[in-house]
């Protein structure tokens, strides 16, 4: 009998994460203890017993990047449209988006502007986690781009926080389209000899590990972020072999070659600023 492969994995859930729930108390994912709340929180959301990065949303992770009250967002009024009128298992896309900016309070899955990282000029972008799974809908490449024309026009260095499930299921081929429109934009950053750096955190996936994700002049990851294109226990099941342990962690990118450094959330703010000096931009 073939070997089965092993993994635990159960594909993406659009749930958002039990690993937060309200309450004084939190349990860590990562090694299991219960933990405070509040020392999680002055940790950056960092567990203090193993290091487990929590997934956090744009706005904590803006707070957490930039000099403080510095960020200047532009687009954030840009909201979808329902291209193909979608519905999935009786929910339609408007419902969900609705229901999402109830939940979240964003209106869409990435966040851009303009802001100051230890004194240095930046145009930020920070993807969404809990606004549709961080996926890449029309307004997220939109948003992209509007980024990178910033950066060209001001010549500033580019920074994108990742942070998602990948291409937007409900725009379909919409969605993909922003694949090659946000890879044609960097194209434009690099004749203009720009610079990005691409933070992945956790989950990096999909249609967006499939283009601007990747692209990045520098690959920065957080420790223990699950970055891949399809999910592990599908590409156990295609290749059907098991895969080799920590697959898709951002510990194994480095080791083969896909990420260029894996950076802790404290230390964040100041690698960014010392490969920008170290760019010269
Ligand atoms: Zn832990």
């Amino acid at each position: 009998m073939a070997k089965e492969a092993e993994s635990k994995w159960n594909g993406f859930s659009l749930k958002r994460r039990k690993e937060m729930p309200d309450g004084l108390w939190m349990r860590c994912p990562g090694c299991e203890h219960m933990l405070y709340r509040s020392a999680v929180e002055k940790n950056l959301n960092v567990c203090p017993e193993c290091n487990h990065h929590f997934r956090i949303e744009a706005a904590t992770r803006i707070k957490y990047l930039v000099d403080e009250g510095s960020f200047e967002e532009i687009l954030s009024d840009l909201t979808t449209h329902d291209p193909l009128g979608f519905k999935y298992r009786g929910t339609t896309y408007k419902q969900r988006i609705k229901a999402d900016e109830k939940k979240c309070g964003a209106k869409e899955a990435m966040r851009i502007g303009k802001a100051f990282i230890k004194g240095r000029g930046i145009v930020l972008g920070a993807m969404e986690p809990n606004f549709l799974m961080g996926s890449m809908g029309f307004v997220v490449g939109e948003k992209f781009c509007a980024a990178v024309d910033k950066a060209i026009e001001e010549l500033l260095p580019l920074v994108v926080v990742c942070c998602s499930g990948g291409a937007r299921m409900h725009e379909g081929v919409v969605s993909l389209g922003q694949m090659a429109k946000t890879s044609a934009a960097l194209a434009k950053l690099d004749e203009a000899k720009g610079l990005f750096i691409s933070v992945l955190t956790d989950p990096t996936t999909g249609g967006v590990t499939a283009s601007f994700a990747m692209l990045g002049d520098c690959l920065i990851a957080e420790p223990g972020a699950l970055i891949g294109f399809a999910g592990p226990r599908t590409v156990a099941e295609t290749i059907k072999v098991e895969l080799p342990e920590g697959f898709q962690t951002a510990e194994f990118m480095l080791e083969h070659g896909f990420v260029d450094m894996i950076v802790h959330r404290r230390d964040l703010r100041s690698e960014i600023a010392r490969l920008i000096d170290y760019c010269k931009k």
